[in-house]
């Protein structure tokens, strides 16, 4: 099968606040996770070549699970961006322990795409859910986005400093350059990606 015509599939599929409320939790599940504002649903758009993810949105709508079908088996899910500061924490709370059940009890999550932008790598909540995955041994991906808004020297120094925080959680965490916007580090995500669909 071949994923770019897979990922051209896409469909939207429903919005979730609840667990309970996601497809049964069977086949394939890869999800997109990431502060707001660093990209994370125009790395989706981007990877599927389809304005499908909301890039321009005001918070209170952003707070769901976005489900999208690629066919009958295989999902992306957009998960509600985080580090908003006028979110209160009562909701915020409520959010955490969300995405903490869910790497937790999610049986068909094969993989997370973490979209930080390279300009401000592993902030707080970045590392958070990086544990909660490396506890629940699922395999993290960063897109360190928006590379264009650095020199290729900056970006490589920003690589290798996040290369060396998360050496700790190897294999399981990994990280590359990106660019949603240049298409930059996309058939080196598609490689990241084949295998979370159980794609040679
Ligand atoms: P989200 O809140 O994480 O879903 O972020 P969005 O996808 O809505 O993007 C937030 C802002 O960053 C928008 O103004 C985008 O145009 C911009 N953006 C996203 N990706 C890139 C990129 O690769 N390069 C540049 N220069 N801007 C980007």
């Amino acid at each position: 099968m071949n994923i770019e015509t897979l990922l051209s599939q896409i469909k939207f599929d429903l919005s979730a606040v609840k667990l309970e409320q996601l497809p049964f939790d069977d086949g394939y599940e890869v999800v997109f996770v990431g502060r707001s504002n660093s990209g994370k649903s125009s790395c989706l758009n981007t990877f599927t070549r389809k304005g499908m993810a909301n890039t321009s949105k005001t918070p209170g709508r952003t707070q769901q699970i976005n489900v999208f079908s690629l066919d009958e088996t295989r999902r992306l899910i957009d998960m509600p961006g985080y580090g908003y500061a006028k979110v209160p924490p009562r909701i915020k709370k409520h959010w955490e322990a969300l995405m903490d059940d869910y790497f937790r009890e999610r049986r068909c999550l094969r993989g997370i795409f973490m979209i930080m932008d390279i300009r401000h790598p592993l902030k707080d909540f970045d590392i958070i859910m990086m544990e909660w995955a490396v506890a629940s041994q699922i395999p993290v991906h960063i897109l360190l986005n928006k590379a264009d808004k650095l020199t290729f020297s900056e970006s490589s120094k920003t690589l290798l400093g996040v290369n060396k925080a998360i050496a700790p959680y190897a294999p399981h965490v990994t990280a590359q350059i990106f660019s949603a916007e240049k298409k930059t580090g996309l058939s080196v995500a598609y490689k990241v990606l084949k295998p979370w669909f159980g794609i040679n």
